[in-house]
C-alpha cells in the first residue's frame, strides 16, 4: 500500500476543494456526456446495507456520487441494499439518512430499498431459470464450499446443476411457500464451476431464510444475495454509473453475466479505492465489535471513525466534504493520514469558530494590588481572521486560574511564561509577575501563586506596548463556570491497527490513554450559553464542540475536536500535548 503523506503544515497548500484535481472517474462521465451516452443522463446511487453506522470512508462514496451527480445536473439515489435481514435494522436506516443529511446531500423523493424489488428481483430468478440459466441445489453451504474448488483448482459441478426447467420452476416456487427448511436448498446461476473466477462457479442466488425483514416483515422467507440484488437494484433504477469500490471489481462479470441474460439496462460499474485512514479501523463489523463489546459508548463515541462520532466530536460537514475533495479518488488502494483529517477541521474553524478562554487544569492566580471585591471587564476579540464576529466583554478580578502548565517553579532552559520572579502577559489584559509560590504547609502542594499586576500594561495604557516573552490564558475566578472537558487521542495506539502478528487480536492495538476526562475545568462566563455541538477555539488548547449527549446548562461538558500545533509540546518531547 502507498502511503499518502501528511499535511499538518501550517499553511499548508494541500490542494484546496476549489483546485481539486479531477479524478478519472470524473473524466469517464465527461467523456460519457461528450459521446451522448445513456441520453446525456447522469444517475448514481449510494448504496449501503443497514447494518450498522457509516463511516467516514462512506463519506468518501456519498461525496463522490451525490457530488458527480451534483456537477453534472444528475440525480443521486440513496438506496438501502437491505438484503441480509438478520444483520439488519431500523435504527441503522435512520442513523444513515441523519448522517447523508449532515454531509449536506440531498436525495429527494429518491430512498429506495432493495426490499422494495423484491418481487421484481424474484421474477428476474424465474426468467433465469426459464432460459435454462438457473437451478435449484440441494446442496449445504458446506458442500457448495467443497465444491467450488479453489483459486488453483476448478470447482465441480453440482449433483442437481441439471434439473429439468420445470422441475427447478416448481422447486424454487415451493421455496417461496415455505415449504423448505432454511439452508435446505438454494438457487443457483448455472455458469462455470471451470471459471478462473470463483464469483462465476455457480454463485448462489436465492436462499431460505426465515428471518423478520425491518421492511417486509415476515412476508418472503427466500432472500436474494447480494450479488443479485445489487447490480438489477441499479438496473431497475436507471442508473448511468455504478460506482464501488475495488474489491467489487471481480463480481463485475458476474453483474455484467446477470444483466446482459436478462436483457435489462445495464449500467456502468466503476471500481475506486476505499479510503483507509492511519490509526482506524474501518469495516463495520469491527466497528459494531467495538460498540458490542462496550470498549466505546456507542457508535456516536468522539473517538469512533463513524460520522456520528466525527459529528458528536465537533466535525463540521465543510471539513469532510473537503477532506473528500482533497484525498481524490483513485484506482490503487492507500492509506490516508489522520493529520491530513485534522487539517481540514483546523482550517474550517479557524475561520469560524469564536476564541475563548477556558483553564483545563486550574492552578489559582491571586493578584495582591488588585482590590478585593473589584472587577472590571477587557474587550477581546472573537475571531482575528474574521473582524465581523465582532468583540466581547471579559470579567477581570484579583482570583484568576492559569494552566499549572504555564507555571514551573523551576523553568527549564527555554521556558517562557510565568515562574517565581518572572514575568507573563495575561491575554488581553495586563502583565503580572510571580513574587511567590504559596503551598500547603503539610502537603506541600502548589496552592496558589502570589502575584502583582502592572496596571499601566492594560491595553491602551502607557506600557502597553511592553514587551514579555508569553501571553498565556486566564480566567477569572469569581466568574468562571466550571466544565468537564475530554480530550482525546486516537482510538488506536498503532498505525495500522489490522496489522497484527498471526495470532493476535486487533483489539490489542486500542490505545489506553484515547480519552483523558478533565472535570475541574474553568471556563469563561460567555460560554454559558453555549449550546449542543456549538464549537468554540479555547486560546492556545484547540478545537472544542459542546457534547450533544451528556452536557448540560448545570454541567457543561466539551469535547475536544482537534489540537493546535504547540511547538512547546514539540520541543518538550515525550512531555503532556496540552
Ligand atoms: P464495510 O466494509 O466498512 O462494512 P461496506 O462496503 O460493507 O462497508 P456498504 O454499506 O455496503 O458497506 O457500503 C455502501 C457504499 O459505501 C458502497 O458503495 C461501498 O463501496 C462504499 N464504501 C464502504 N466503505 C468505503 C470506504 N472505506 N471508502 C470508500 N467507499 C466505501
Ligand atoms: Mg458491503
Amino acid at each position: 500500500m502507498e502511503i499518502k503523506a501528511s499535511d499538518d503544515g501550517a499553511g499548508a497548500t494541500a490542494g484546496t476543494a476549489e483546485a481539486a484535481p479531477s479524478h478519472f472517474i470524473r473524466n469517464i462521465v465527461l467523456e460519457d456526456l461528450e459521446r451522448g451516452k445513456n441520453q446525456g443522463r447522469v444517475h448514481t446511487r449510494f448504496p449501503p446495507e443497514p447494518n450498522g453506522y457509516l463511516h467516514i470512508g462512506h463519506a468518501k462514496a456519498i461525496c463522490l456520487n451525490f457530488g458527480l451527480a451534483a456537477e453534472f445536473g444528475g440525480l443521486c439515489n440513496l438506496r438501502f441494499d437491505d438484503t441480509n435481514p438478520s444483520k439488519e435494522n431500523v435504527e441503522y436506516v435512520e442513523s444513515i439518512k441523519e448522517d447523508v443529511r449532515w454531509l449536506g446531500f440531498s436525495w429527494d423523493d429518491r430512498e429506495f430499498y432493495a426490499s422494495d424489488y423484491f418481487e421484481q428481483l424474484h421474477q428476474f430468478a424465474v426468467q433465469l431459470i426459464q432460459s435454462g440459466k438457473a437451478f435449484v441445489c440441494d446442496l449445504t453451504t458446506d458442500q457448495i464450499r467443497e465444491y467450488r474448488g479453489t483459486l488453483t483448482d476448478p470447482g465441480t459441478n453440482s449433483p442437481y446443476r441439471d434439473r429439468s426447467i420445470e422441475e427447478n420452476l416448481d422447486l424454487f416456487e415451493r421455496m417461496r411457500a415455505g415449504e423448505f427448511p432454511d439452508g435446505s436448498r438454494t438457487l443457483r446461476a448455472k455458469i462455470d464451476m471451470a471459471s478462473p473466477n470463483m464469483n462465476l462457479r455457480d454463485p448462489v442466488m436465492y436462499r431460505v431464510l426465515r428471518a423478520t425483514h425491518h421492511r417486509t416483515g415476515d412476508k418472503w422467507c427466500i432472500y436474494p444475495t447480494y450479488d443479485f440484488a445489487h447490480g438489477q437494484s441499479d438496473s431497475i433504477e436507471g442508473i448511468t454509473h455504478s460506482l464501488c469500490t475495488l474489491e467489487f471489481e471481480d463480481h463485475r462479470p458476474l453483474y455484467d453475466w446477470f444483466l446482459d441474460r436478462l436483457g435489462v439496462h445495464h449500467p456502468q460499474q466503476i471500481e475506486f479505492a476505499r479510503l483507509n485512514l492511519t490509526y482506524t479501523v474501518m469495516s463495520k463489523r469491527k466497528l459494531l465489535q467495538l460498540v458490542q463489546q462496550k470498549r466505546v459508548s456507542g457508535w456516536d463515541d468522539p473517538r469512533m471513525p463513524t460520522l456520528a462520532g466525527f459529528r458528536r466530536r465537533g466535525y463540521t460537514p465543510e471539513a469532510m466534504r473537503n477532506f473528500c475533495e482533497r484525498i481524490g479518488v483513485a484506482k490503487r488502494n492507500s492509506v490516508v493520514d489522520f493529520a491530513m483529517l485534522e487539517h481540514s477541521l483546523r482550517e474550517d474553524l479557524n475561520k469560524r469558530a469564536p476564541r475563548v478562554m477556558a483553564v483545563l487544569r486550574p492552578i489559582k492566580v491571586v493578584l495582591e494590588n488588585y482590590p478585593a471585591g473589584q472587577a472590571e471587564e477587557l474587550d477581546a476579540v472573537n475571531n482575528p481572521e474574521d473582524p465581523g464576529m465582532g468583540t466581547r466583554r471579559v470579567p477581570f478580578s484579583r482570583e484568576l486560574y492559569i494552566e499549572q502548565d504555564d507555571f514551573r517553579e523551576e523553568p527549564p532552559k527555554g521556558f517562557f511564561r510565568l515562574s517565581p520572579g518572572k514575568e507573563v502577559r495575561l491575554r488581553y489584559a495586563y502583565i503580572i509577575k510571580c513574587n511567590e509560590v504559596v503551598k500547603d504547609p503539610t502537603t506541600g502542594a502548589i496552592k496558589e501563586l502570589s502575584c502583582t499586576f502592572d496596571p499601566e500594561t492594560k491595553s491602551g495604557a502607557s506600557q502597553s506596548k511592553r514587551k514579555v516573552k508569553a501571553t498565556i490564558h486566564w480566567v477569572s475566578a469569581a466568574h468562571a463556570l466550571a466544565a468537564e472537558v475530554r480530550l482525546y487521542d486516537h482510538l488506536f495506539a498503532k498505525e495500522y491497527p489490522e496489522d497484527i502478528p498471526e495470532g493476535t487480536d486487533w483489539l490489542a492495538n486500542l490505545n489506553p490513554k484515547s480519552l483523558e476526562r478533565l472535570v475541574s475545568c474553568q471556563i469563561e462566563p460567555y460560554l454559558a450559553n453555549a449550546r449542543a455541538g456549538e464549537r468554540f477555539q479555547f486560546e492556545r488548547l484547540g478545537y472544542f464542540c459542546v457534547d450533544s449527549e451528556d452536557s448540560s446548562a448545570q454541567k457543561p461538558v466539551f469535547n475536544r475536536s482537534v489540537t493546535l500545533r504547540d511547538s512547546w509540546a514539540k520541543i518538550e518531547k515525550g512531555g503532556r500535548k496540552n
